[in-house]
């Protein structure tokens, strides 16, 4: 049995003909470069959303990379993001001159501590970037009344949570990615609304904010051609990533669905296993399970790691380092900096396969192999 951390290919052979056909109306059309099937994908994405503008652009890490320069940041000016996501988060704020102030994040859901948020406020502080990690929200509604008590802006990172629900406390619900003044994600292959490529977008209910966005995306050019405002960069999602994008945002609900029940099955195989912390689910969101991570709390997870390889069970961590740990961010804290929960998640965390392919029977044997090293 050949086992997958995300099993692209089988997903592929369920829509096989619908996607092929897909991409070959755009090779007929030769409109490779936006065109309508860019912006049918746009607008699929807006009502699926239900979010009044949707900006599509050539992968995740330019859609947190725009954002920023959206919002007319200058050097120095302070972002705050949770210390344990992928590098992105943090590189596109180095990148722009922005000084990353990175925080710890709560033990159960691995998402930002909001109680830190506020005491690493300072009167350099412009904005907010929370990861929505591994497929369920973090606590929204407490960020945005800090950000508004703060007049901060604030950027949801949405590359792992696309299609999840965030569910406020008066019982109102909305997609996450459209709660705050942008929302950002990824398409990568791998991601749960993933392309064949790379590909991304931006969201936004604000007028305005959409037209910066899309003016950036653009060479910072305005509906005039040859006209450029502001510096902006070349970011746009080709034809045949938007035609297949279309297909597959028709299954999304269903995918994070078969995900769901992945987890839950896994869930129930490890109930009894006393060195293992399985997934929280936090009440404000769906978990659309982009990753399916356990704590392993014995000092054994790089053990557990070395089994399943040698078993050749799929599996990975993320994330090893922490953002203030690598050799490129080490210089934005002092050297003595510890944040004690994105330290212990760094030793403890292991992911394991989660896809839409996956089925009992192929659970039954990775969850095998995890219990023989906890039973041996
Ligand atoms: C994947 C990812 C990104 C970057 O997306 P790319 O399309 O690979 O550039 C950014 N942030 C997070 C949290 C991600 O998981």
């Amino acid at each position: 049995m050949k086992l997958h951390m995300v099993d692209l290919g089988g997903q592929y052979a369920r829509i096989k003909s619908e996607i092929d056909e897909s991409i070959q109306e755009v090779l007929n059309s030769t409109v490779f470069i936006g065109g309508p099937v860019v912006n049918a994908f746009k607008e699929n994405l807006q009502t699926y959303l239900n979010v009044k503008h949707v900006i599509p652009c050539a992968n995740g890490t330019d859609s947190l990379q725009m954002a920023l320069m959206a919002m007319d940041l200058q050097p120095g000016d302070e972002v705050i993001l949770p210390a344990f996501t992928y590098v992105a988060t943090a590189e596109v704020i180095a990148l722009l001159k922005l000084k990353p102030v990175m925080i710890d994040v709560n033990p159960d859901d691995f998402n930002i501590r909001v109680e830190d948020i506020k005491s690493n406020i300072s009167s350099k502080t412009k904005a907010i970037v929370p990861v929505h990690l591994f497929g369920q929200c973090a606590n929204m509604e407490e960020i945005m009344k800090i950000a508004k008590e703060h007049h901060l802006y604030v950027i949801e990172d949405n590359a792992q949570a696309i299609g999840s629900d965030y569910l406020f406390s008066n019982g109102t619900s909305c997609k996450s990615g459209t709660i705050s003044h942008v929302g950002s994600t990824s398409f990568f292959p791998s991601k749960n609304l993933g392309c064949y490529g790379d590909g991304g977008a931006l969201f936004t209910n604000d007028d305005e904010m959409a037209n910066k966005l899309r003016m950036i995306a653009n060479h910072g050019q305005g509906s005039v051609r040859y006209y450029h405002d502001v510096v902006g960069v070349n970011s746009r999602l080709d034809a045949i990533q938007a035609a297949i994008l279309n297909v597959k945002l028709k299954y999304l609900d269903d995918y994070a669905a078969k995900r769901r029940q992945a987890a839950d099955y896994y869930d129930q195989a490890f109930s009894t296993l006393s060195s293992l912390i399985t997934p929280f689910r936090n009440k404000q969101s769906t978990h659309v399970f982009h990753q399916y991570t356990l704590r392993v709390t014995d000092g054994r997870r790089d053990a557990l790691k070395a089994h399943l390889d040698q078993k050749g069970i799929p599996n990975a961590i993320y994330y090893p380092v922490p953002l203030y740990k690598q050799k490129a961010y080490k210089k934005y804290s002092d050297e003595h900096f510890i944040l004690p929960v994105t330290e212990q998640l760094s030793d403890e965390v292991i992911s394991l396969p989660i896809h839409t392919e996956l089925n009992p029977e192929i659970q039954d044997v990775i969850i095998g192999e995890v219990r023989s090293f906890f039973n041996s």
